[in-house]
């Protein structure tokens, strides 16, 4: 490879991926442990501390994965909020950026297999705006606060008008009742 060709964008890119991959590759959420490579990862499994982990999580292991799925996704999606708030971006830019964070939950331990998997469910459940393209999946955070203040002020709109013209109304038929007494007395 020249020179050249090493610092390439692409080239780049890619170096980042290996290390990022490697980095998740031998990492034990349940213990939130990383392990610099298989060996060591197998040699920590294998301690007392990383067994005893396990058992707990043999005893109730779908709680801990809601545990873990609850707080993928809402930090994940306090990320899309604090940094993509307006803009429609793709879903792998987003997940790059969060799992930056050394603390962050770790995909494999929850209830999502994969990042695509993530997204439909933010879909479903109307949690962000996604939309499949041929360069990979984009979402865009669908701001609930603003919306549900929007919302608000709407209906608070609509019941003013309701009584506008109600009063409206209440005024027309006072006018008629008044005619119709001036029409008896004649
Ligand atoms: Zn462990």
């Amino acid at each position: 490879m020249g020179k050249n060709e090493f610092l390439t964008r692409k080239a780049i890119a890619n170096r980042i991926m290996a290390k990022g991959l490697q980095k998740l590759r031998w990492y034990c959420q349940m213990c939130q442990k990383q392990c610099r490579d298989e060996n060591g990862f197998k040699c920590h499994c294998m301690s007392e501390s990383h067994q005893r982990q396990m058992q707990i999580f043999g005893q109730n292991p779908h709680q801990i994965i809601e545990g873990y799925s609850e707080e993928f996704e809402t930090y994940f999606l306090e990320h899309m909020k604090r940094s993509h708030r307006f803009s429609r971006i793709a879903a792998t830019v987003v997940y790059n950026e969060y799992i930056n964070d050394r603390h962050h939950v770790h995909m494999n331990s929850t209830q999502w297999a994969t990042l695509t998997e993530f997204v439909k469910y933010l879909g479903r459940t109307g949690k962000c705006k996604v939309e499949e393209t041929p360069k990979g999946w984009f979402i865009t955070y669908i701001d609930r606060d603003s919306e549900t203040l929007f919302k608000e002020r709407m209906k608070n709109k609509r019941i003013k008008a309701d009584m506008v013209e109600e009063e409206k109304q209440e005024k027309e038929i006072m006018k008629q009742i008044e005619k119709a007494e001036q029409l008896m007395q004649r």
